[in-house]
């Protein structure tokens, strides 16, 4: 697809808008998402409870990269933050096959652990995404993965700009949905999806999923 830059919207109008919408939805399908959904930013939602359980009991990666609690901004700015926005793509992709990413399962032949990378499609797409939606005169498309950047970018390396202030990846790491407080089976719940714990019993998993997203306006 031949992209037309667009110049920076200042207001766009709703048919601009939901035909914008739709080509960003079909972006994420075409590079690799199981599904995508236009939703209202204020079908999300901003819960205490989910930023708490990035701490309790404590996420692997709590306070080991810039994009994981504490680091985030707080909760009532976020909210007031997301507040400015209208609409965001919302898309997920598929975790497979689910055995190679159930916890401690499997390593590949690098003896790296697959269990760390099933977010790695999830934030090419955010990125992508987003970027199109800038291309196109969205200035303020902003998007969110799932998981830790140490985890799907860094491999699990010391996080590069905790050690020395300049990130490996600065235009690929993002937060996680559920880091910035976003309650993600809620909103998949509202668009009809199903989500299920991923633990070590994979035989007993219908599915398994990853989520992003990307504020476009
Ligand atoms: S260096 Fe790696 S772990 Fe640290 S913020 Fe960047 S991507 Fe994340």
């Amino acid at each position: 697809m031949e992209i037309k830059i667009s110049p920076f919207h200042i207001r766009v109008p709703e048919k601009t808008l939901m035909s914008d919408l739709d080509i960003f939805k079909q972006k994420a399908i075409e590079l690799g998402a199981a599904g995508a959904e236009i939703i209202e930013a204020s079908q999300l939602v901003v819960d205490e409870r989910v930023r708490l359980k990035c701490t309790i009991p404590r996420c692997l990666r709590a306070g080991e990269t810039p994009n994981c609690p504490p680091y985030l901004p707080d909760l009532d700015f976020i909210r007031k933050a997301f507040a400015r926005y209208s609409y965001a793509v919302l898309f997920k992709t598929l975790i497979a096959p689910i055995e190679e990413f159930t916890p401690g399962h499997t390593k590949d032949k690098n003896g790296l652990d697959h269990t760390l990378l099933f977010h790695l499609k999830t934030s090419k797409i955010v990125y992508e995404v987003e970027k199109l939606a800038y291309q196109k005169g969205y200035y303020l498309a902003m998007g969110l993965g799932g998981g830790s950047c140490k985890d799907y970018l860094c491999h699990g390396q010391v996080c590069q700009y905790k050690d020395s202030g300049r990130c490996r990846f600065p235009h690929r790491a993002r937060p996680a949905m559920e880091a910035m407080g976003i309650d993600v089976f809620d909103i998949i719940r509202k668009v009809g999806w199903d989500a299920y714990p991923l633990l070590d019993a994979p035989e007993k998993i219908p599915c398994a999923t990853s989520v992003g997203m990307v504020f476009i306006y």
